[in-house]
């Protein structure tokens, strides 16, 4: 158990995408020799226009999708905000320009 009194950790936040990476790994007795390539899941993402993958056990698949999902979520409910703003921005210039062509005639 990690330390009792620390606040539990934040929810992992992930961005980038799922992907698998396919390989041969050589060995002349190996099943993928003849078959089918070893597959691992990976995160792929893009770090100052560099692609860096980052490959993944089977088992962190389902938080990894989870923290996706969230950043996905995040960054809808950051645009709609900034859309409510663009309104808001907009209304209260309309509305100032209106009082002074009324207050000119
Ligand atoms: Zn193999």
């Amino acid at each position: 158990m990690p330390h009792a009194k620390q606040p539990p950790p934040e929810p992992l936040l992930l961005r980038g995408s799922l992907i698998v990476l396919r390989r041969k790994c050589g060995k002349p007795s190996c099943a993928c020799a003849q078959g089918a390539p070893h597959e691992t899941p990976a995160l792929s993402l893009s770090l100052r226009n560099v692609t860096q993958i980052l490959t993944l056990r089977p088992q962190d698949l389902p938080e990894v999708r989870a923290a996706l999902r969230r950043y996905r979520k995040a960054v809808q409910d950051l645009d709609r905000k900034a859309l409510v703003g663009v309104r808001v921005l907009r209304a209260r210039i309309g509305k100032a320009k209106a009082q002074r062509k009324r207050a000119r005639r």
